[in-house]
């Protein structure tokens, strides 16, 4: 598929998803958060789930995590623009919670799709749920993160989530920093093809 294809592929993807009534998340939602970005992007990353923001907006990480994803990216030269935003779910979980593991397995095809099609070089996991989604590890990202995995014809990269650093320890920060920097460092290198992701 060229650039323009799949490009249209997404915003079907996009669209269908609007509609998604696969598990109980779509009960309460505002929005379906489908993802946003370059979709032709080197770098994905890749969160949990909506928060009330994104629900209401129908955009990933435009609430206050957001605001330290977008200083985080520019401290590294990037904007929200060069990269590609999703999520593991795209239906706000109520209250917050954590999504669980049949919301999970119901929405990861969307998940898989998005990586097929944007294709990026380095897909940058952002805290436990995705990190462990991907990489199918029990670990925590506080060993996990630190990095570059290869996965799939291309680098896995875990790192905290922005909501960790909110919580309050420059070190976090400064660590996200590093792990990002680490993404950008394995741009260049892929894995050979292979076709199937999880
Ligand atoms: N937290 C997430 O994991 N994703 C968002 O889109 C916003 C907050």
């Amino acid at each position: 598929m060229n650039s323009e294809e799949n490009r249209a592929t997404l915003e079907l993807l996009a669209k269908e998803a609007a509609e998604c009534t696969r598990c109980r998340l779509h009960e309460g939602r505002t929005n379906v958060v489908f993802g946003s970005g370059n979709p032709e992007a080197d770098l994905m990353f890749i969160g949990e789930g909506p928060g009330q923001h994104e629900d209401e907006q129908g955009l990933p990480f435009v609430g206050r995590s957001g605001e330290l994803l977008s200083s985080l990216l520019e401290a590294n030269g990037l904007a929200r623009s060069d990269v590609y935003i999703a999520n593991v779910v795209k239906c706000r979980p109520p209250g917050n919670r954590d999504p669980r593991p049949d919301e999970i397995d119901e929405c990861k095809g969307y998940l898989a799709d998005q990586i097929r099609l944007v294709d990026p070089a380095v897909v940058i996991t952002l805290g436990n749920f995705s990190t462990k989604l991907l990489l199918k590890t029990e670990t925590g990202i506080t060993r996990m993160r630190g990095q570059a995995y290869p996965w799939w014809n291309r680098y896995v990269v875990p790192t905290f989530h922005p909501a960790a650093a909110l919580r309050g320890r420059a070190q976090v920060v400064e660590q996200m920093q590093a792990d990002i920097a680490l993404a950008l460092s394995v741009v260049g290198e892929r894995e050979p093809e292979q076709t199937e992701l999880f």
